[in-house]
């Protein structure tokens, strides 16, 4: 699509279009990232907000729009999947041709990832008690991590895709806000994911965060309940030539 071919305005955040997953999803044209945002109307729902990126042609594309219709894919996919394969699970999520190469939907797949794969393996000890992962876990999981916003590593430091680990442990545990250990553990698994996705340096790359992430679940699933979820080693990314900041090439394991 050309730029000059705006899209018409609609509330309807799902209306069918042809989009870009590179850089501008109206356009294609490269995005300007800003530390403090401007006031700007969402190209595809009208919706006036802080707008934090945006492209040269002044395409600014909300949260909700830029992720609603592949948040529902993913949904749908994570429900059905019959994997015990968390990272082969997320590699068939972001290669989907309507995976934007960036943004919060990448938040979703580590959940959904690591929940499928737990369904998928049976049943499992939680404090000595038997627990077996359901659908509604898994659709609790995806709802929580619908509302973790595109670049909050840069935002607040915690990209999704720790959080998104932090999620998983927090349904197993089913920790609250009033619980001692089940919330401890929980941050722990967040901490230990966010850690381990700072030190990939930068800048971000939401393929190399999930990946990252999704790896530390598994170890952590290991030590916790003794669980042994098969790893694919990825390497050769089929995604480095695509990177809108650059791939960071030999500084990534999975180059
Ligand atoms: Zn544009
Ligand atoms: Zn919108």
């Amino acid at each position: 699509m050309g730029c000059c071919n705006k899209p018409r305005k609609t509330n309807d955040c799902s209306a069918k279009e042809e989009r870009e997953t590179e850089n501008c999803m109206v356009c294609g044209d490269e995005l300007v990232y800003k530390s403090q945002p401007d006031k700007k109307e969402c190209i595809y729902c009208g919706t006036e907000k802080a707008a934090a990126v945006y492209c040269l042609n002044d395409h600014f594309v909300c949260d909700k729009c830029h992720n609603q219709e592949i948040n529902s894919f993913i949904e749908e996919a994570a429900l059905n999947a019959k994997t015990k394969d968390p990272l082969e699970f997320a590699e068939r999520m972001m290669a989907h041709p309507n995976m934007p190469f960036l943004g919060g939907a990448h938040h979703l797949v580590v959940t959904s990832a690591l929940l499928v794969a737990l369904r998928n393996f049976g049943p499992i000890t939680v404090q000595g008690i038997e627990k077996q992962v359901t659908a509604e876990d898994i659709e609790e999981g995806i709802r929580r991590m619908k509302k973790i916003p595109s670049c909050s590593c840069a935002d607040y430091g915690s990209c999704g895709a720790g959080p998104g680990v932090g999620a998983v442990f927090s349904i197993l545990y089913q920790a609250t806000c009033a619980k001692d250990r089940e919330r401890t553990l929980t941050m722990r698994a967040t901490n230990a994911s966010l850690t381990a996705i700072a030190n990939t340096g930068g800048p971000g790359c939401c393929k190399q965060s999930v990946r990252t992430a999704i790896e530390t679940g598994i170890e952590l699933l290991k030590e916790q309940f003794e669980i042994k979820l098969p790893v694919s080693r990825i390497r050769n990314c089929d995604f480095s030539q695509r990177h809108p900041h650059g791939c960071k090439g030999e500084r990534c394991v999975y180059f």
